[in-house]
């Protein structure tokens, strides 16, 4: 689950201001954000993973209240718990892909890397059809391939907060959906929630709500 309630947050430079009274997703609900460019929905995955921290109100997940935690603890508990699929991957390009799967298990204390999650990692990349590519480096694949080695990455530890920015944007249809159904498999067995910034109309039926941020934070467009 998680809880947004009563946000304020802006960026250092600029004008944009992101103000949200309450937003709450449930465990094992899967939501769609939409809204146009530069609207704030990356900024509001950001806000939900803890990478940013808002000036004025709090963000928990599954009760645990990260805005007010420190730089650290916040890093650490986002990644043993939120599984966070970038708009640009981050995948590391000197690792090869099996390695990139795996990295959160080597940079966090809260993660043990087991032959059972070395199965599991490779159960994944089999589902996603990148079985084949574990020895290759991203820069060696596709853009569809990068971003399913991204998902991999985000899924492995079983997260209870999955937060996708346009994690099917870049896939042809079959794969898409096919991707999608992996997505809301893992929330189904973790009992997750699911926050997933699309710009993909046909894909918003399958999820349980739509979050439309020109209606949702109409505030924030209009004070620009
Ligand atoms: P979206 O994901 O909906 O396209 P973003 O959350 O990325 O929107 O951005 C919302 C607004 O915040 C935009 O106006 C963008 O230019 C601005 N913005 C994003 N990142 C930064 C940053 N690091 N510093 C200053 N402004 C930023
Ligand atoms: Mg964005």
């Amino acid at each position: 689950m998680i809880k947004l309630s009563d946000i304020n947050f802006g960026y250092p430079t600029g004008e944009f201001r992101l103000v949200i009274d309450e937003l709450t997703v449930r465990a094992g609900e899967k939501v769609a954000v939409i809204g146009p460019s530069g609207s704030g929905k990356t900024t509001l995955l950001n806000l939900a993973a803890g990478i940013l921290t808002p000036f004025k109100g709090s963000v928990s997940v599954g009760g645990v209240e990260i805005s007010s935690r420190r730089d650290k603890s916040r890093r650490n508990f986002r990644i043993a718990n939120i599984g966070f699929i970038f708009q640009d991957f981050g995948l590391l390009d000197y690792l090869n892909i099996q390695d990139n799967i795996l990295h959160p298990y080597r940079i966090t204390y809260a993660l043990k890397l087991t032959g059972d999650v070395r199965n599991r990692a490779k159960i994944l990349a089999e589902q996603m059809g990148i079985a084949d590519k574990l020895d290759r480096h991203p820069t060696d694949l596709s853009h569809g391939e990068r971003q399913r080695v991204a998902i991999c990455r985000a899924l492995l530890p079983g997260p209870k907060l999955i937060l996708a920015d346009e994690a099917t944007g870049n896939l042809d249809p079959k794969n898409k959906v096919r991707i999608l159904e992996l997505l809301f498999r893992s929330v189904e067995k973790h009992d997750a929630t699911l926050l997933a910034v699309t710009h993909d109309q046909e894909l918003l039926p399958y999820f349980n709500r739509v979050v439309d941020f020109q209606v949702f934070c109409k505030e924030n467009l209009n004070d620009g």
